[in-house]
C-alpha cells in the first residue's frame, strides 16, 4: 500500500489490527519518507530502533496481546526523554544526551503499541513561537516552507502537516501545542493540567508544562490522549488522581444547544482580519450544528503576556540551573574552577533566548524585585482563572483565534523577540489557568496558510472539547487539507 503514510492513526490502526498490513511494513514506509530529514522536523532518527519496535508490535498483533494502538507510528517532541534516542530539548547543552529511563507519556503511547520513528525539531527547552530557537535549525513550514511553523512544538506540526508521521507528542506551556497546531493546519490539545504526567518531559515552566497530542483530526488526538493520561502519583507531585477516559467513546454526541462562549477580547484590534473571517466561518458552522453563540468578556487576556512572561522565565531560571555541566550534557573544555567551568559551561551551551528567560527569570525572583513582579503575577494569574470560572457561568466552551495572524515569514522578527510573545497572547490565558485547550484547522487566511480555531473547555472537560471538534470535522473538510506535494 503505498498511501500509508496519507491514513489516519484510527485507519492505520484498524488495518494492523485486522492484519491487512504489518508493523514492520507501516514502519519501513514511514521511515522512507524520512530521506532528507525534510523539514528539519527531526532530531533523531534511527531505523533499527524503530524496526526493532515494529517486529516487537507484529509479535503482539500475531499472539492476540497487541494494544489498541499497536504498530502505529508516532514520534516524539525532543523534550521527552527517551531511552532508545537521543534527547537534546533542542539545545546544544544536551547535544547527544542518552535518558536512562523514558518518559511517562513516551511509556504510556509504548504500552499502547505506538512505534515510534524519532525525535522531533523544538524550540530550545520549549522556549519559542516559530521553532526559530533551535540549536539544530530552525523548522520550516510545509505549506511554504519561506514561514515558520509556530513553536515550540514546530518539529512536531510540521512532521505531521508532512504526513511524515500520523501522530506526534507535544508540550503546551503557553500554546506550543495549539499555536503550531493553527500554523500547520492540523489539531492538536492541550488537556488540564496535572492529566499527564510530566515525568521525563524537561521542565520549561513546571506549573504550566503539559503534554499532549497532535495529529490531523480531534479523532486521532483522542486515541492518543486516551492513552497518554492518567494518575502517575509516586513520579510528579502534580499529577492528577484521576482515572483517564476513553475520549473516543463520547464522540459524536449531538452538539445541538451547546453554548460557545466568544470572548470580546479575543476579536479586537490586534486580530487580522484574515484570520477573524476564517474563525467567524467556522463558528457559523457549528451554529449550523445547533451551537449557541454567546458573548462572553475575559477582562485580563492582555494582563497575561506580562503576567506569563514573568512567571515562566522564573520558572525556568530554577528548572534550567540543573544543567551546570556536572551531572549530564555538555561540559566547557577549559577552566580554572568550579564556577568558571558553570560560567562557561551555560554561555556555550545554551542559547539567546534561554539566556534572555534566565535573566529575566533571576532578576524578577530577585530580593527587592520579588513583591513587585513574582507576586504580583501570581496574584493576576488567580484573577484570570477566575475570569474563566465566571465565563463558563454562561457557556460550555469558549471559541476564538489561536493567533492573531497566519505564520509569519522566517527572520521576520530575529531581532525582535517580544514581537514573538505579543502572538501568544490568545493561547497564555488557558495555559495560565490550566485549562484544556485544543486547536483545529478553520481554513485559510492570507498567502494561502492555515487557520487555527482555538476551544477552551473547563477543567476536565477534554471529552466536550473533542466532541464539538469532532462534530465540526464531520461537517466540514478544513482538517483534510495538505500541502501541496503530498
Ligand atoms: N511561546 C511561549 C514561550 O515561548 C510558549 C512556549 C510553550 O508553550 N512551550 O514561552
Amino acid at each position: 500500500m503505498s498511501d500509508l503514510h496519507t491514513l489516519s492513526v484510527k485507519a492505520l490502526a484498524s488495518l494492523l489490527q485486522t492484519k491487512q498490513v504489518s508493523a514492520v511494513e507501516v514502519a519501513t514506509r514511514f521511515l522512507a519518507r524520512l530521506g532528507g530529514n525534510p523539514h528539519n522536523a527531526f532530531l533523531d532518527i534511527d531505523s533499527e530502533v524503530t524496526l526493532a519496535q515494529a517486529r516487537a508490535s507484529d509479535a503482539k498483533l500475531a499472539a492476540a496481546t497487541a494494544g489498541p494502538l499497536e504498530g502505529v507510528p508516532v514520534a516524539h517532541k525532543d523534550v521527552f526523554v527517551t531511552r532508545d534516542f537521543v534527547t537534546t530539548a533542542g539545545s546544544k547543552i544536551l547535544q547527544g544526551y542518552r535518558s536512562p529511563f523514558d518518559a511517562t507519556v513516551v511509556q504510556r503511547l509504548a504500552q499502547a503499541g505506538m512505534v515510534s520513528l524519532g525525535k522531533l525539531n523544538c524550540d530550545e527547552f520549549a522556549m519559542g513561537s516559530a521553532n526559530e530557537n533551535s540549536a539544530y535549525g530552525a523548522v520550516t513550514n510545509p505549506w511554504d516552507t519561506a514561514r515558520v511553523p509556530g513553536g515550540s512544538s514546530g518539529g512536531s506540526a510540521a512532521a505531521v502537516a508532512a504526513r511524515l508521521v500520523p501522530a506526534a507528542t507535544g508540550t503546551d506551556t503557553g500554546g506550543s501545542i495549539r499555536q503550531p497546531a493553527s500554523f500547520c493546519g492540523i489539531t492538536g490539545i492541550k488537556p488540564t493540567y496535572g492529566r499527564a504526567s510530566r515525568y521525563g518531559m524537561i521542565a520549561y515552566a513546571s506549573s504550566l508544562d503539559q503534554a499532549g497530542p497532535i495529529a490531523r483530526s480531534a479523532e486521532d488526538c483522542a486515541l492518543l490522549l486516551s492513552a497518554m493520561c492518567g494518575p502517575d502519583l509516586d513520579r510528579d507531585s502534580t499529577s492528577l488522581d484521576m482515572p483517564c477516559e476513553d475520549f473516543n467513546a463520547g464522540l459524536n454526541n449531538p452538539i445541538e444547544g451547546l453554548r460557545i462562549g466568544i470572548p470580546k477580547e479575543f476579536f479586537g484590534e490586534g486580530l487580522h482580519a484574515d484570520v477573524r473571517a476564517a474563525v467567524d466561518g467556522a463558528l457559523r458552522e457549528f451554529e449550523k450544528l445547533g451551537a449557541q453563540l454567546v458573548p462572553i468578556s475575559l477582562p485580563r487576556t492582555e494582563l497575561s503576556i506580562p503576567v506569563y512572561y514573568i512567571i515562566a522565565p522564573a520558572e525556568a531560571s530554577s528548572n534550567l540551573s540543573r544543567f551546570d555541566g556536572v551531572k549530564f550534557g555538555h561540559r566547557a573544555k577549559d577552566y580554572v574552577d568550579l564556577i568558571d567551568m558553570y560560567k562557561k559551561t551555560r554561555a556555550e551551551g545554551f542559547g539567546n533566548e534561554v539566556k534572555r528567560r534566565i535573566m529575566t527569570g533571576a532578576y524578577v525572583l530577585s530580593h527587592g524585585y520579588y513583591d513587585a513582579y513574582y507576586l504580583q503575577a501570581q496574584k493576576i494569574r488567580r484573577m484570570i482563572a477566575d475570569d474563566f470560572q465566571n465565563a463558563f457561568k454562561t457557556c460550555d466552551v469558549i471559541a476564538g483565534p489561536v493567533a492573531p495572524s497566519v505564520a509569519w515569514k522566517m527572520g521576520e522578527n530575529a531581532n525582535d523577540p517580544v514581537a514573538d510573545y505579543l502572538a501568544d497572547i490568545f493561547t497564555l490565558p488557558a495555559s495560565l489557568a490550566g485549562l484544556p485547550g485544543m486547536s483545529l484547522p478553520a481554513g485559510f487566511g492570507a498567502h494561502g496558510m492555515p487557520v487555527g480555531l482555538q476551544l477552551i473547555g473547563n477543567y476536565f472537560k477534554e471529552a466536550q472539547l473533542l466532541n464539538a471538534a469532532h462534530c465540526l470535522q464531520q461537517a466540514t473538510d478544513w482538517h483534510s487539507q495538505k500541502p501541496k506535494e503530498i
